[in-house]
């Protein structure tokens, strides 16, 4: 038997690589420390019970998109409805069939690096062209550098990450408003990544509008502490919601997770009680690294990016993982050499987090 040849191009591609370990500490991928309030789970226990299981779901997921666009309602010029709400299986969901649709064989999408590998990783696997601009040495957006890239290579797509995994800035939305005319100018679609949207001051929905060229992606996984639902989604206008429609696989959207989905935002006083206590950790943190020798790159998100200074990061990594402390390891990012990322958990993992890096410089 000869095996079938994969594409090339996914012959040469690297998959996504980020190591669960089995530790005590796990402040590597960003996700909440806390799970959802009691409450959730055993309302969902009883709505699951209540499921027509012999029939396929609501395939418009309607009442959960409904809910969405009353949660961020708020924050939308002229408010949201449904028909501005895509919801899919986690936001990479939402990132692939923004590709499928705008992105694509001959066409060209633009990242501005160092930033989430899976924009470009997922635009590849559509077989999109993937073109790659430079943040500023302190990883702030460089206008000059994202004219060049976008009025010089005209991509459908311009990705954004704000605030941006990993360096953790969120990007002003002067910046995000001129990038925004740039993007028309060359009838591209820019898509503002806000994964960690609700860790910041401040947000690009209020630039939506039903004629910019502008979405807005947003999660269940970080802030609703709800990484194992599998649930993000987008806002933006109506006529890209209509395309994002055709390219999805029918009924995407299970009967479980959209009731899960509809459940979770019932505790919505809770979510911003817990991103609060996120927030304030985080300047704990960024106080104790403050005291060791690091560089840090300020953050408006629930992780720190930071950089050891005398010791090589790969080290300092392999001894907090001895120490039961488990961070991102940053080395595989472009201009991110020795760094390393650090998920803001509860009070307890923080402390157990700045004790083991302590040590680990000594
Ligand atoms: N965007 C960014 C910037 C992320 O960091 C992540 C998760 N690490 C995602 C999107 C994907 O999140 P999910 O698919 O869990 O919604």
């Amino acid at each position: 038997m000869s095996r079938p040849r994969v594409r090339e191009d996914v012959a040469l591609m690297a998959g996504y690589h980020s190591p669960q370990m089995d530790v005590a500490v796990r402040l590597n991928t960003n996700e909440a420390p806390e799970p959802p309030p009691p409450g959730f789970a055993e309302d969902l226990a009883a709505a699951v019970g209540e499921i027509d299981w012999h029939r396929y779901p609501d395939r418009a997921a309607t009442g959960l998109r409904s809910d969405i666009a009353a949660l961020e309602d708020s924050a939308a010029p002229g408010g949201l409805t449904a028909e501005r709400v895509f919801a899919a299986n986690g936001s990479n969901e939402v990132l692939q069939s923004l590709c499928l649709a705008y992105g694509g064989a001959g066409r060209t999408v633009a990242t501005f690096e160092p930033t989430y590998a899976l924009h470009s990783h997922i635009a590849a696997v559509c077989g999109t062209r993937v073109v790659s601009g430079e943040r500023t040495d302190g990883f702030a957006l460089d206008l000059a550098e994202v004219e060049r890239v976008v009025l010089g290579e005209r991509p459908t797509i311009t990705f954004l990450c704000s605030p941006n995994n990993p360096s953790g800035g969120v990007d002003p939305p002067e910046a995000v408003g001129a990038v925004l005319a740039m993007v028309e100018s060359v009838g591209g679609l820019l898509v503002v990544d806000e994964a960690y949207g609700q860790f910041a001051p401040r947000s690009a929905l209020a630039a939506l509008g039903e004629d910019r060229s502008l979405v807005v992606t947003r999660t269940f996984s970080k802030t609703w502490s709800a990484a194992a639902l599998r649930l993000g989604y987008l806002l933006g206008p109506t006529w890209v919601v209509e395309e994002l429609e055709k390219v999805v696989l029918p009924y995407h959207l299970d009967a479980v997770k959209q009731v899960a989905g509809r459940l979770a935002l019932q505790y919505r006083g809770e979510m911003e009680a817990r991103v609060a206590r996120l927030v304030e950790e985080r300047g704990r943190v960024v106080a104790g690294l403050d005291r060791l020798p690091v560089t840090q790159w300020p953050s408006d998100a629930n992780f720190v990016l930071f950089r050891p200074e005398g010791v090589a990061g790969e080290v300092v990594w392999h001894r907090m993982v001895d120490a039961g402390v488990l961070v991102r390891n940053c080395a595989s990012w472009p201009r991110l050499d020795d760094c390393l990322r650090v998920t803001i958990g509860t009070p307890e993992e923080n402390t157990a987090f700045l004790e083991a890096l302590g040590s680990s410089l000594r």
